[in-house]
């Protein structure tokens, strides 16, 4: 099979994140990199990531997965990555799509501590069981990477959001370096984990001391699910309203656009509904031209729909499902009805996004 590289390498960048609150799983990049294994092929390859995402994205049957990785800076200066690799690296860390440490040691297992998310490890983290019992006692939060049908499959359970440490992750954190890409001016609340050095909250890469400049504000993470698939996933933070809609004028806005088909796409508007989260509760705008329904999920029959009246927010209870157009759906990430999605294996057969796709 062949494969356009820039363009793998662009739909591996869709997948990263340095975000607690949009990842999904953490994993050490450089073992990915170097897994020869998995592909047979060269002594590092950094499209081994876009292996992984696709077996992440069968595993959990949706393909808008987002990974938290790491990657320590004895892969970023590899002699045996391309050119177009040590490049692409490059960029992603200047921009905190990952995290580089100077040495990786037990990060992976750290973040997965701090945030509750799973890990995905092709050797179990021999040694560090000790000091994170979680990796041997709930074993639905250790997703194996191993050689499969495709180029490779996860093994593991599918592990549900374990509760984080709130005390780091609810601060907002400052970096000494002001440029810094994981804990500096540009990154607003969307700030990467803090790393532990003896109880003090440091830079992960700059191992400088952070300083707790304030409460994050809260936030809600939802996905959007065209026809039973998890297309996208986003965050909606208190005071940062977001517009949802087929191409929003607000840069901030979530673009869908792009996965809908034509008859469906001219149902939603360019502008279609907007998310606000405030004291009271989480409230959705109708904005839109053919309208909005909010569904609420009741466990004793099919709920009630109510079609919002344009221009008036309108609460959004937690279970509550936001409806653009029938089969486009708004909910929060961590309450997806069961029988909304369709059964793994068949999300990922048209998938726009897929990694890996082979050219005709
Ligand atoms: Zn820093």
């Amino acid at each position: 099979m062949r494969f356009e590289v820039t363009q793998v390498l662009d739909a591996i960048e869709r997948h990263l994140t340095t975000e607690a609150a949009l990842a999904q799983a953490v994993v050490d990049l450089g073992h990915v990199a170097w897994y020869g294994q998995l592909d047979g092929g060269r002594p590092v390859s950094l499209l081994r990531a876009g292996l992984l995402i696709d077996a992440l994205s069968r595993h959990l049957g949706e393909d808008a997965v987002m990974i938290y990785a790491v990657a320590s800076r004895e892969l970023l200066t590899d002699a045996d990555l391309t050119s177009k690799e040590r490049m692409v690296l490059g960029r992603w860390s200047g921009d905190g799509m990952i995290e580089v440490v100077p040495v990786m040691a037990d990060r992976v297992p750290e973040v997965g501590d701090i945030t509750g998310l799973p890990v995905i490890t092709i050797d179990g983290f021999p040694g560090l069981e000790t000091r994170y019992g979680w990796l041997r006692g709930v074993p639905e939060r250790v997703l194996h990477l191993v050689p499969g049908e495709g180029g490779a499959r996860i093994i593991g359970g599918y592990p549900l959001p374990a509760e984080g440490r709130a005390a780091l992750l609810g601060k907002v954190w400052r970096c000494v370096r002001r440029d810094c890409p994981l804990f500096g001016d540009r990154r607003g609340s969307g700030q990467a984990v803090p790393r532990m050095r003896s109880g003090v909250p440091v830079c992960p890469r700059h191992d400088e001391p952070l300083t707790n400049i304030g409460v994050k504000p809260p936030a809600v993470t939802f996905v959007l699910v065209v026809d039973g698939s998890v297309r996208d996933r986003f965050v909606v933070r208190a005071g940062r309203p977001v517009v949802v809609g087929r191409s929003p004028d607000e840069p901030t806005g979530i673009v869908i656009g792009g996965y809908l088909d034509g008859p469906v796409a001219a149902m939603i508007s360019r502008n279609h509904v907007r998310l606000s989260l405030l004291d009271d509760g989480l409230f959705a705008e109708d904005l839109s031209t053919n309208g909005t329904t909010v569904r609420t999920q009741s466990p004793y029959g099919p709920g009630e729909q109510v079609q919002l009246a344009p221009g008036a927010p309108y609460p959004v209870g937690p279970t509550d499902m936001v409806e653009l157009h029938s089969g486009v759906v708004l909910v929060r990430a961590d309450r997806i009805p069961p029988g909304l999605l369709h059964a793994g294996g068949s999300v990922m057969g048209d998938a726009p996004t897929m990694t890996m796709r082979p050219l005709p």
